[in-house]
Protein backbone atom coordinates (compact mmCIF):
# COMPACT_ATOMS: atom_id res chain seq x y z
CA UNK A 1 0.00 0.00 0.00
CA UNK A 2 1.43 3.34 -1.14
CA UNK A 3 0.17 6.59 0.69
CA UNK A 4 -1.14 8.57 -1.93
CA UNK A 5 0.10 11.67 -0.80
CA UNK A 6 3.74 10.65 -0.20
CA UNK A 7 3.97 8.48 -3.64
CA UNK A 8 2.27 10.86 -5.94
CA UNK A 9 1.38 14.34 -6.61
CA UNK A 10 -1.54 15.41 -7.84
CA UNK A 11 -1.87 18.53 -9.35
CA UNK A 12 -4.16 21.37 -11.84
CA UNK A 13 -3.33 21.58 -15.53
CA UNK A 14 -2.38 25.13 -15.08
CA UNK A 15 0.57 23.74 -12.24
CA UNK A 16 1.03 20.66 -14.60
CA UNK A 17 4.57 21.93 -15.80
CA UNK A 18 6.10 22.87 -12.66
CA UNK A 19 4.95 19.93 -10.76
CA UNK A 20 5.32 17.73 -13.88
CA UNK A 21 9.07 18.19 -13.26
CA UNK A 22 9.13 18.24 -9.83
CA UNK A 23 7.43 15.10 -10.22
CA UNK A 24 10.19 13.67 -12.58
CA UNK A 25 12.92 14.66 -10.40
CA UNK A 26 11.03 13.32 -7.21
CA UNK A 27 10.79 10.07 -8.94
CA UNK A 28 6.98 10.76 -8.18
CA UNK A 29 3.91 10.07 -10.43
CA UNK A 30 1.53 12.93 -10.84
CA UNK A 31 -2.17 11.76 -10.70
CA UNK A 32 -4.35 13.73 -12.68
CA UNK A 33 -8.37 14.12 -11.31
CA UNK A 34 -11.56 14.02 -13.26
CA UNK A 35 -14.48 15.07 -11.02
CA UNK A 36 -17.66 13.63 -12.51
CA UNK A 37 -20.36 15.19 -10.79
CA UNK A 38 -19.93 18.63 -11.25
CA UNK A 39 -23.15 20.72 -11.23
CA UNK A 40 -23.51 23.30 -13.71
CA UNK A 41 -26.49 25.85 -15.02
CA UNK A 42 -27.70 28.98 -16.61
CA UNK A 43 -29.50 32.08 -15.63
CA UNK A 44 -32.02 31.45 -18.06
CA UNK A 45 -32.86 27.96 -16.15
CA UNK A 46 -32.18 29.11 -13.42
CA UNK A 47 -34.85 31.83 -13.95
CA UNK A 48 -37.32 29.14 -15.08
CA UNK A 49 -36.50 27.13 -12.22
CA UNK A 50 -37.48 30.58 -9.78
CA UNK A 51 -40.89 30.29 -12.01
CA UNK A 52 -42.56 27.52 -9.83
CA UNK A 53 -42.43 25.08 -12.70
CA UNK A 54 -45.19 22.48 -12.51
CA UNK A 55 -43.00 19.18 -11.65
CA UNK A 56 -41.35 20.61 -8.79
CA UNK A 57 -43.11 19.98 -5.26
CA UNK A 58 -43.22 23.01 -2.68
CA UNK A 59 -40.80 20.94 -0.65
CA UNK A 60 -38.29 21.16 -3.62
CA UNK A 61 -39.07 24.57 -4.29
CA UNK A 62 -38.57 25.45 -0.61
CA UNK A 63 -35.22 23.57 -0.51
CA UNK A 64 -33.57 25.04 -3.48
CA UNK A 65 -34.53 28.75 -3.25
CA UNK A 66 -33.27 28.56 0.42
CA UNK A 67 -29.46 26.89 -1.05
CA UNK A 68 -29.82 28.92 -4.41
CA UNK A 69 -31.35 31.97 -3.46
CA UNK A 70 -33.19 34.15 -6.22
CA UNK A 71 -31.85 35.27 -9.39
CA UNK A 72 -30.55 38.66 -10.75
CA UNK A 73 -29.66 40.66 -7.94
CA UNK A 74 -31.05 38.07 -5.21
CA UNK A 75 -28.85 35.57 -6.39
CA UNK A 76 -26.08 33.52 -4.43
CA UNK A 77 -23.12 33.05 -4.37
CA UNK A 78 -24.00 29.39 -5.08
CA UNK A 79 -26.20 30.46 -8.39
CA UNK A 80 -22.96 32.68 -9.58
CA UNK A 81 -20.76 29.50 -9.42
CA UNK A 82 -23.47 27.36 -11.00
CA UNK A 83 -23.49 29.74 -13.61
CA UNK A 84 -19.77 30.93 -13.89
CA UNK A 85 -17.15 29.24 -16.18
CA UNK A 86 -14.31 32.06 -14.97
CA UNK A 87 -15.05 31.16 -11.25
CA UNK A 88 -15.05 27.17 -11.88
CA UNK A 89 -11.74 27.54 -13.51
CA UNK A 90 -10.64 29.32 -10.73
CA UNK A 91 -11.96 26.51 -7.98
CA UNK A 92 -10.45 24.09 -10.21
CA UNK A 93 -6.74 25.46 -10.74
CA UNK A 94 -6.40 26.25 -7.03
CA UNK A 95 -7.18 22.84 -5.49
CA UNK A 96 -5.89 20.91 -8.79
CA UNK A 97 -8.36 19.43 -10.34
CA UNK A 98 -7.83 19.02 -13.68
CA UNK A 99 -11.69 18.21 -15.72
CA UNK A 100 -14.85 18.70 -14.44
CA UNK A 101 -17.43 16.23 -15.98
CA UNK A 102 -20.68 18.66 -15.87
CA UNK A 103 -24.09 18.20 -15.63
CA UNK A 104 -27.09 20.62 -15.29
CA UNK A 105 -28.81 21.22 -11.42
CA UNK A 106 -31.03 19.95 -10.11
CA UNK A 107 -33.63 19.56 -11.40
CA UNK A 108 -33.11 20.72 -14.73
CA UNK A 109 -35.50 19.52 -17.43
CA UNK A 110 -37.58 17.79 -15.51
CA UNK A 111 -39.39 20.11 -13.64
CA UNK A 112 -40.90 21.62 -16.94
CA UNK A 113 -44.04 20.23 -19.17
CA UNK A 114 -42.92 17.69 -21.47
CA UNK A 115 -42.69 20.14 -24.53
CA UNK A 116 -40.34 22.92 -22.58
CA UNK A 117 -39.19 20.28 -20.65
CA UNK A 118 -37.34 18.91 -23.81
CA UNK A 119 -36.86 22.26 -25.59
CA UNK A 120 -34.83 23.36 -22.32
CA UNK A 121 -32.79 20.01 -22.93
CA UNK A 122 -31.69 20.97 -25.95
CA UNK A 123 -30.77 24.29 -25.31
CA UNK A 124 -28.79 23.09 -22.37
CA UNK A 125 -26.81 20.35 -24.76
CA UNK A 126 -25.81 23.00 -27.44
CA UNK A 127 -24.36 25.38 -24.83
CA UNK A 128 -22.63 22.50 -22.47
CA UNK A 129 -21.12 21.54 -26.27
CA UNK A 130 -19.94 25.11 -26.51
CA UNK A 131 -18.50 25.15 -22.91
CA UNK A 132 -16.49 22.20 -23.88
CA UNK A 133 -15.47 23.42 -27.63
CA UNK A 134 -14.00 26.34 -25.61
CA UNK A 135 -12.26 24.25 -22.85
CA UNK A 136 -11.49 21.02 -24.47
CA UNK A 137 -9.15 19.97 -21.61
CA UNK A 138 -10.95 21.04 -18.58
CA UNK A 139 -14.45 20.57 -19.18
CA UNK A 140 -16.82 16.87 -20.62
CA UNK A 141 -20.06 16.58 -20.05
CA UNK A 142 -23.58 14.90 -19.19
CA UNK A 143 -26.15 15.76 -21.34
CA UNK A 144 -29.32 16.91 -20.16
CA UNK A 145 -32.59 14.98 -20.87
CA UNK A 146 -36.61 15.15 -20.36
CA UNK A 147 -37.79 12.11 -20.12
CA UNK A 148 -41.45 12.86 -19.32
CA UNK A 149 -41.03 13.27 -22.90
CA UNK A 150 -40.09 9.93 -24.32
CA UNK A 151 -39.70 10.17 -27.55
CA UNK A 152 -37.79 13.86 -27.51
CA UNK A 153 -35.46 11.84 -24.97
CA UNK A 154 -34.48 9.51 -26.90
CA UNK A 155 -33.95 11.66 -29.99
CA UNK A 156 -31.78 13.99 -27.27
CA UNK A 157 -30.04 10.77 -26.26
CA UNK A 158 -29.12 10.35 -30.20
CA UNK A 159 -27.85 13.94 -30.44
CA UNK A 160 -25.93 14.15 -27.78
CA UNK A 161 -23.70 11.51 -28.57
CA UNK A 162 -23.42 13.56 -31.87
CA UNK A 163 -22.66 16.43 -30.05
CA UNK A 164 -19.85 14.12 -28.61
CA UNK A 165 -21.54 14.70 -24.75
CA UNK A 166 -20.26 11.61 -22.52
CA UNK A 167 -23.21 10.50 -20.98
CA UNK A 168 -26.28 11.39 -19.84
CA UNK A 169 -28.11 12.81 -16.35
CA UNK A 170 -31.35 12.40 -15.19
CA UNK A 171 -32.24 14.01 -11.72
CA UNK A 172 -34.44 10.77 -10.23
CA UNK A 173 -37.86 11.13 -10.88
CA UNK A 174 -39.43 12.75 -13.63
CA UNK A 175 -43.18 14.22 -12.42
CA UNK A 176 -42.74 11.03 -9.66
CA UNK A 177 -42.33 8.72 -12.47
CA UNK A 178 -38.97 6.42 -12.55
CA UNK A 179 -37.17 4.88 -14.84
CA UNK A 180 -38.47 1.21 -14.20
CA UNK A 181 -41.61 2.45 -15.94
CA UNK A 182 -42.66 0.77 -19.28
CA UNK A 183 -42.79 4.25 -21.25
CA UNK A 184 -39.53 4.75 -20.25
CA UNK A 185 -38.15 1.39 -21.74
CA UNK A 186 -37.49 3.75 -25.17
CA UNK A 187 -35.06 6.13 -23.15
CA UNK A 188 -33.01 2.83 -21.75
CA UNK A 189 -32.95 1.04 -25.16
CA UNK A 190 -30.63 4.58 -26.38
CA UNK A 191 -28.89 5.07 -23.88
CA UNK A 192 -27.39 1.42 -24.65
CA UNK A 193 -27.37 1.49 -28.41
CA UNK A 194 -25.42 4.98 -28.27
CA UNK A 195 -23.36 3.16 -25.58
CA UNK A 196 -23.99 6.72 -23.20
CA UNK A 197 -24.12 6.04 -19.40
CA UNK A 198 -26.86 7.22 -17.35
CA UNK A 199 -25.71 9.67 -14.06
CA UNK A 200 -28.87 9.03 -12.01
CA UNK A 201 -28.52 11.94 -10.01
CA UNK A 202 -30.65 12.76 -6.87
CA UNK A 203 -33.62 15.13 -6.62
CA UNK A 204 -36.12 15.98 -3.67
CA UNK A 205 -38.78 13.15 -3.23
CA UNK A 206 -42.20 13.43 -5.46
CA UNK A 207 -45.05 14.37 -4.41
CA UNK A 208 -46.23 11.01 -3.49
CA UNK A 209 -43.22 10.41 -1.05
CA UNK A 210 -42.48 13.52 0.31
CA UNK A 211 -44.64 13.93 3.12
CA UNK A 212 -42.85 12.70 6.36
CA UNK A 213 -39.65 14.41 4.69
CA UNK A 214 -41.08 17.77 4.22
CA UNK A 215 -40.08 18.67 7.90
CA UNK A 216 -36.05 19.25 9.30
CA UNK A 217 -34.97 19.78 5.64
CA UNK A 218 -35.06 15.91 5.78
CA UNK A 219 -36.46 16.53 1.62
CA UNK A 220 -33.09 17.33 0.65
CA UNK A 221 -29.61 16.17 1.06
CA UNK A 222 -29.59 15.78 4.45
CA UNK A 223 -31.60 12.45 3.46
CA UNK A 224 -34.61 12.12 1.00
CA UNK A 225 -32.39 12.82 -2.11
CA UNK A 226 -30.74 9.24 -0.95
CA UNK A 227 -33.60 7.77 0.34
CA UNK A 228 -35.62 8.86 -3.36
CA UNK A 229 -32.49 7.91 -5.66
CA UNK A 230 -31.66 4.21 -3.93
CA UNK A 231 -35.55 3.75 -4.37
CA UNK A 232 -35.02 4.50 -7.90
CA UNK A 233 -32.15 2.06 -9.07
CA UNK A 234 -33.71 -0.65 -6.87
CA UNK A 235 -36.88 -0.08 -8.68
CA UNK A 236 -34.84 -0.62 -11.84
CA UNK A 237 -33.13 -3.47 -11.18
CA UNK A 238 -36.23 -5.89 -9.71
CA UNK A 239 -38.14 -4.47 -12.90
CA UNK A 240 -35.00 -6.52 -14.85
CA UNK A 241 -33.61 -3.47 -16.32
CA UNK A 242 -30.47 -4.82 -16.63
CA UNK A 243 -31.60 -8.07 -17.85
CA UNK A 244 -33.38 -6.46 -20.52
CA UNK A 245 -30.06 -4.31 -21.36
CA UNK A 246 -27.60 -6.04 -20.09
CA UNK A 247 -24.63 -3.08 -21.83
CA UNK A 248 -26.92 -0.19 -20.36
CA UNK A 249 -24.11 1.51 -17.28
CA UNK A 250 -25.62 3.53 -14.20
CA UNK A 251 -23.39 5.68 -11.86
CA UNK A 252 -25.09 6.92 -8.55
CA UNK A 253 -23.22 9.51 -6.35
CA UNK A 254 -22.70 9.67 -2.78
CA UNK A 255 -20.93 6.71 -2.74
CA UNK A 256 -23.87 4.37 -3.96
CA UNK A 257 -26.81 6.51 -2.15
CA UNK A 258 -26.49 3.77 0.81
CA UNK A 259 -27.52 0.80 -1.22
CA UNK A 260 -23.97 -0.96 -0.42
CA UNK A 261 -24.30 -0.72 3.20
CA UNK A 262 -27.54 -2.93 1.92
CA UNK A 263 -26.29 -5.40 0.07
CA UNK A 264 -26.33 -8.35 2.27
CA UNK A 265 -30.03 -7.19 3.47
CA UNK A 266 -31.56 -6.95 -0.03
CA UNK A 267 -29.78 -10.00 -1.36
CA UNK A 268 -31.18 -12.31 1.37
CA UNK A 269 -34.85 -10.78 1.57
CA UNK A 270 -34.89 -10.73 -2.09
CA UNK A 271 -34.63 -14.71 -1.80
CA UNK A 272 -36.54 -15.08 0.78
CA UNK A 273 -39.61 -12.97 -0.48
CA UNK A 274 -38.94 -15.21 -4.08
CA UNK A 275 -39.09 -18.56 -2.00
CA UNK A 276 -42.65 -17.62 -0.24
CA UNK A 277 -44.05 -16.63 -4.22
CA UNK A 278 -42.84 -13.18 -4.50
CA UNK A 279 -43.98 -13.14 -7.59
CA UNK A 280 -47.58 -11.97 -5.85
CA UNK A 281 -45.88 -8.76 -4.81
CA UNK A 282 -44.48 -8.18 -8.44
CA UNK A 283 -40.81 -9.52 -7.55
CA UNK A 284 -39.39 -10.87 -10.63
CA UNK A 285 -36.37 -14.13 -11.06
CA UNK A 286 -33.54 -11.92 -11.87
CA UNK A 287 -30.49 -13.26 -14.14
CA UNK A 288 -27.89 -12.32 -10.86
CA UNK A 289 -28.46 -11.59 -7.42
CA UNK A 290 -29.60 -7.86 -6.70
CA UNK A 291 -25.79 -6.53 -5.59
CA UNK A 292 -24.60 -8.35 -8.04
CA UNK A 293 -26.11 -5.66 -10.42
CA UNK A 294 -22.80 -3.38 -8.64
CA UNK A 295 -20.54 -5.83 -10.27
CA UNK A 296 -21.89 -5.61 -14.14
CA UNK A 297 -23.92 -2.34 -14.51
CA UNK A 298 -23.07 -0.21 -11.83
CA UNK A 299 -20.59 2.44 -10.82
CA UNK A 300 -20.33 4.70 -8.01
CA UNK A 301 -19.21 8.17 -7.38
CA UNK A 302 -17.27 9.85 -3.95
CA UNK A 303 -19.74 13.05 -4.19
CA UNK A 304 -20.44 14.44 -1.10
CA UNK A 305 -18.94 11.68 0.71
CA UNK A 306 -15.32 12.59 1.80
CA UNK A 307 -14.71 9.32 4.67
CA UNK A 308 -12.15 7.42 4.12
CA UNK A 309 -14.11 4.56 6.26
CA UNK A 310 -16.62 4.41 3.77
CA UNK A 311 -14.19 4.51 0.61
CA UNK A 312 -12.41 1.38 2.13
CA UNK A 313 -15.83 -0.20 2.68
CA UNK A 314 -16.71 0.42 -1.29
CA UNK A 315 -13.36 -0.46 -2.02
CA UNK A 316 -13.29 -3.92 -0.43
CA UNK A 317 -16.81 -5.14 -1.54
CA UNK A 318 -16.78 -3.35 -5.13
CA UNK A 319 -13.19 -2.77 -6.33
CA UNK A 320 -11.65 0.14 -7.12
CA UNK A 321 -12.71 -0.29 -11.00
CA UNK A 322 -16.03 0.80 -9.75
CA UNK A 323 -15.47 3.87 -8.34
CA UNK A 324 -15.21 7.31 -9.91
CA UNK A 325 -14.09 10.45 -8.07
CA UNK A 326 -16.35 13.09 -7.55
CA UNK A 327 -16.80 16.22 -5.63
CA UNK A 328 -20.28 18.00 -6.12
CA UNK A 329 -19.30 21.22 -6.95
CA UNK A 330 -20.66 23.85 -5.62
CA UNK A 331 -22.44 22.18 -3.75
CA UNK A 332 -19.52 20.42 -1.94
CA UNK A 333 -15.96 22.36 -1.33
CA UNK A 334 -13.45 21.26 -3.54
CA UNK A 335 -10.62 21.68 -0.84
CA UNK A 336 -12.09 19.40 1.31
CA UNK A 337 -12.86 16.65 -1.38
CA UNK A 338 -9.31 17.08 -3.01
CA UNK A 339 -7.99 16.60 0.75
CA UNK A 340 -10.01 13.47 1.07
CA UNK A 341 -8.98 11.73 -2.25
CA UNK A 342 -4.69 12.82 -1.59
CA UNK A 343 -4.90 11.17 1.66
CA UNK A 344 -7.21 8.41 1.18
CA UNK A 345 -4.88 5.26 1.58
CA UNK A 346 -4.87 3.34 -1.78
CA UNK A 347 -2.63 1.59 -3.73
CA UNK A 348 -1.08 3.67 -6.71
CA UNK A 349 -3.16 1.44 -9.15
CA UNK A 350 -6.29 1.77 -7.55
CA UNK A 351 -5.69 5.79 -6.50
CA UNK A 352 -5.18 6.12 -10.80
CA UNK A 353 -8.31 4.68 -11.43
CA UNK A 354 -10.17 6.61 -8.88
CA UNK A 355 -8.71 9.77 -9.99
CA UNK A 356 -9.54 9.49 -13.38
CA UNK A 357 -8.81 5.91 -15.48
CA UNK A 358 -12.43 4.68 -14.77
CA UNK A 359 -14.00 8.18 -15.86
CA UNK A 360 -11.95 7.85 -19.01
CA UNK A 361 -13.51 4.81 -19.55
CA UNK A 362 -16.38 4.82 -18.65
CA UNK A 363 -16.83 7.95 -19.99
CA UNK A 364 -14.93 8.30 -22.88
CA UNK A 365 -13.13 11.04 -22.41
CA UNK A 366 -9.41 10.97 -23.94
CA UNK A 367 -6.20 11.82 -22.78
CA UNK A 368 -6.67 15.42 -23.92
CA UNK A 369 -6.78 16.78 -20.43
CA UNK A 370 -3.68 15.11 -19.60
CA UNK A 371 -0.92 15.99 -22.21
CA UNK A 372 2.20 14.83 -19.66
CA UNK A 373 0.63 11.05 -20.05
MN1 LIG B 1 -24.87 16.55 -7.21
Amino acid sequence: MAQWNRRAVIAGALAAPVVSSVARASGEVRIPVIATEEAFATPELMAALDAGPPGMTDAEKAYTSLLRGGTGAAASELTRKLCSIDARLEDMDANGVDMHLLSVTIPGPQAFLPEEGARIARQLNDGLTAIIQAHPTRFAGLAAIAPQNPAAAVREVERAKQLGLNGVIVNSHSFGEYLDEPKFRPILAALEAQDMPLYLHPRSPSQAMVGPYVNFGLSGALWGYGADTSLHLLRMIFAGVFDEFPRLKVVLGHMGEGIPYYFTRVDNRYRNLMARGGEKLGLKPLRQGPSEYFRTNIFITTSGTFSHDVLRYCVDILGAGRILFAIDYPYERSDEAMRFIRTANLSQADAERIAYRNAQELFGIKNRAFPGL
